[in-house]
């Protein structure tokens, strides 16, 4: 792997940083408190391409490798994660799979308008009683004619209030326990008997909008599947096998936006007699988010470059969500000890940056999760 940037990636890593200094960063802590991102942000997003990194330019995309798409994804993460989110659901997760199993009619419908902000997608997977073990969806799609209605309810969705294209995974064959009797559909927001509750109160990315959301009888024509019947699941797992690497980038933002604030505070704040980054305990705290920061993003980048090169990269993906997670939460914690009381307080980004941390060791897989599938592929023993 060559770790130095081409031009072309350079360039559109000085672009997204811009755009995170001037965009995102300073309205981070308002719209944590609001629990809002401004929605014009979605627009602002797309007119410069980061809603379609890698999807092909004759249907909307912006084209531009794994390694770009990770590159903006670290500096939104490291503006704020509640905006890193609405780019790695409605890109990563919903147009990237449309434009790896869509049909061509599929593609020409959703994708231009997903990459240019004008819509956005969400990916509907977790039910209420199924998180982990999401092979035991029960949300069950019906053939009628030529439509499958569909009944059932998603929990945690992100952008899913938002959202006006549903990337939602049923049911389509009872008779089939687990994961084969499963298959993806493309189910427009606004259908009838398609209602969306907001999930309010999180921890963190509390400027993205989650939801529940309750299917009753929702009809789809047949031609809204995405993927072959019965396929859904590998579907899903595709999509999440690239996510963790998006989740990742986000995650390596997230230390990156902590070591930045823990060494700007401890040469500005003085405690016996010098600035704090002259005591070695504070250093050590630095150093350790330093190294975090460090082999985050060379496990995240590792990814991008296995994909960008065709190889098998889902085991390292799995490697790089679990590491750059708790890295995460760990640089955050880190950079809040070097704040002291004041990390504690919102004036602050450390509080803000340990919550958002957070809920990456959660979804996606939890740690417990990527952990399994690691296991599982140095062992070839299934653990679940
Ligand atoms: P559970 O599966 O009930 O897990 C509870 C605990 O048990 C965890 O610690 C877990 O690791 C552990 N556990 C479970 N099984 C095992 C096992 N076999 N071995 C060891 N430990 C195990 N989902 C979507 O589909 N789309 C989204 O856009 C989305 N966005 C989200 C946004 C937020 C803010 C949150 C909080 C969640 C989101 N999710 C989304 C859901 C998320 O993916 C799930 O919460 C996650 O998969 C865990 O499922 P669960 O919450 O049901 O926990």
């Amino acid at each position: 792997m060559n770790l130095e940037l081409s031009e072309e990636q350079e360039a559109v890593r000085r672009l997204a940083r811009a755009f995170t200094d001037r965009e995102i960063a300073p309205y981070a802590a308002e719209w944590d408190r609001a629990e809002s991102v401004d929605r014009s942000i979605v627009k602002k997003l797309g007119d410069l391409g980061f809603l379609g990194l890698t999807v092909p330019e004759e249907y909307g995309g912006s084209g531009g490798d794994h390694l770009s798409y990770v590159l903006v994804t670290e500096e939104l993460g490291r503006g704020d994660s509640a905006v890193r989110g609405i780019v790695s659901v409605s890109l990563g997760l919903v147009a990237k799979t449309v434009a790896a199993w869509g049909t061509e009619e599929q593609k020409r419908t959703w994708l231009p308008r997903l990459c240019s902000g004008e819509a956005l997608g969400c990916f509907g997977l977790t039910e209420p009683g199924t998180g982990s073990d999401a092979a035991a969806l029960t949300t069950r799609a019906v053939r009628e004619g030529d439509a499958y209605v569909i009944s059932g309810s998603k929990m945690f969705i992100t952008n899913g209030t938002w959202a006006d294209v549903v990337l939602l995974f049923a049911r389509t064959d009872a008779a089939i326990p687990g994961h084969r009797g499963i298959s993806a559909f493309l189910v427009p927001a606004d259908s009838p008997g398609l209602t969306r509750r907001e999930v309010h109160g999180k921890l963190g990315l509390r400027g993205q909008a989650t939801a529940e959301l309750t299917l009753d009888a929702v009809r789809v024509p047949a031609s809204a599947m995405l993927g072959p019947e019965g396929k859904g699941f590998s579907v899903a797992m595709s999509a999440l096998a690239k996510g963790r690497m998006s989740v990742a980038a986000g995650c390596v933002g997230i230390a990156q936006a902590a070591l930045d604030a823990a060494v700007s505070y401890a040469a500005r704040r003085e405690q016996f007699g010098k600035p704090i980054a002259h005591h070695q305990l504070v250093q050590e705290l630095i150093a350790d988010i330093s190294v975090d920061v460090d082999a985050a993003r060379l496990l995240t980048w590792r990814v991008a470059d296995l994909i960008d090169r065709g190889r098998p990269f889902a085991t390292e993906s799995s490697t790089a969500k679990l590491f750059a997670s708790e890295a995460a939460v760990r640089a955050a914690s880190n950079a809040l000890q070097v704040h002291g009381g004041y990390g504690y307080v919102d004036e602050y980004p450390a509080g803000k940056l340990l919550r958002d941390a957070r809920v990456m060791t959660l979804y996606e897989g939890t740690s417990q999760i990527q952990k399994l599938l690691i296991g599982r592929a140095r062992t070839g023993v299934s653990a679940f």
